[in-house]
């Protein structure tokens, strides 16, 4: 059976690093990090995670601020709220939650951002960014990612490593970071072509696709390590990983679960990165 990389106790042991790190920045620089969260219309999977992140920055000493604007905000006032916000000095973090109401143009929000708030990291500076290896922020669930392993002691040097999913916010950067560590890394897609033989290669597995336990044991080299980006709700409400966890778990060596793996790490590390754009801005 394998080892299970507990999510949980990972991200309660960096938000304690970050909490203290937070404390010694105040106590030099008389600043808060500042993060503020705009969420458009009444999207309740939203509105959980905006509570949550509004919580976790309690918890690490963060100033936070919530923009909860009505369902029929304009691209104008959502633009000037944004520009107010990369004005604040009292803000070092600013986070859009996506999707937006059909009406607006995400992609305009994402623009307008100032990179160096930019904590999500999906602005094109910061993007291009992360593809030269010189970054300030990382996109939180690939960092998230990254920590669980290194945490666990995984060595990801020389590696064959398989990222199955290629969003601009989980599979291209997930792929760009595990070069960076040194691995030997496939991109797979829905147009991969026997997808199940690419898998079986993977010494680390990185399953991100937004398909209920789609991974089967037949897909997965014994003693692989397995990690399940993927967040889908059961008809029954459960929430469930891309992979299946019962069948995969005997052959990995180190699997994370669903819930509880991948998922409290992507808060995590916006805390993380709030605090490094709060740090560069007295730099
Ligand atoms: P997207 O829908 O944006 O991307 C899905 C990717 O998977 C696409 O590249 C798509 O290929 C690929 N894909 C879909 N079906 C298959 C298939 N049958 N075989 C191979 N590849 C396939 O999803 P995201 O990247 O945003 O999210 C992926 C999953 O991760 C979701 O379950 C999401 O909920 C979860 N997630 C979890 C987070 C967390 O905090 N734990 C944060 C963000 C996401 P193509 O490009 O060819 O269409």
């Amino acid at each position: 059976m394998a080892n299970i990389i507990d999510g949980k106790a990972i991200s309660a042991t960096i938000r304690a690093e970050i909490k203290e790190e937070t404390e010694r920045f105040y106590e030099k620089n008389g600043i808060r990090p500042g993060l503020a969260v705009i969420i458009v219309g009444e999207d309740p999977a939203s509105q959980v995670y905006v509570r949550n992140k509004r919580r976790a920055c309690e918890e690490v000493g963060f100033y936070s601020e919530a923009y909860e604007l009505p369902a029929d905000t304009t691209q104008e006032e959502l633009n000037s709220l944004v520009d107010k916000l990369n004005a604040d000095d009292a803000i070092h973090g600013i986070l859009c939650q996506l999707p937006l109401p059909k009406h607006l143009d995400e992609n305009e929000v994402i623009l307008r951002i100032d990179p160096k708030k930019d904590v999500d990291a999906f602005h094109p500076t910061n993007v291009g960014r992360i593809m030269i290896g010189d970054y300030s922020f990382l996109p939180c669930t690939p960092a998230g990612v990254m920590a669980l392993l290194e945490r666990s002691g995984i060595e990801i040097s020389g590696k064959e490593c398989v990222v199955v999913g290629r969003s601009n916010i989980v599979g291209k950067p997930q792929a760009m970071l595990l070069l960076h560590a040194h691995g030997t890394v496939t991109v797979c897609h829905s147009r991969t072509k026997n997808l199940a033989e690419v898998c079986r290669r993977a010494d680390i597995l990185v399953a991100a696709i937004g398909k209920a336990d789609f991974f089967t044991a037949d897909m997965v080299k014994e003693g692989a390590v397995v990690i399940d980006v993927g967040m889908n709700r059961r008809a029954d409400g459960k929430l469930t990983g891309d992979v299946d966890f019962e069948s995969v778990a005997p052959k990995a060596s180190y699997i994370t679960p669903v819930p509880g793996g991948v998922g409290p790490m992507t808060i995590t590390m916006l805390m993380q990165n709030t605090l490094t754009a709060a740090k560069e801005s007295v730099n």
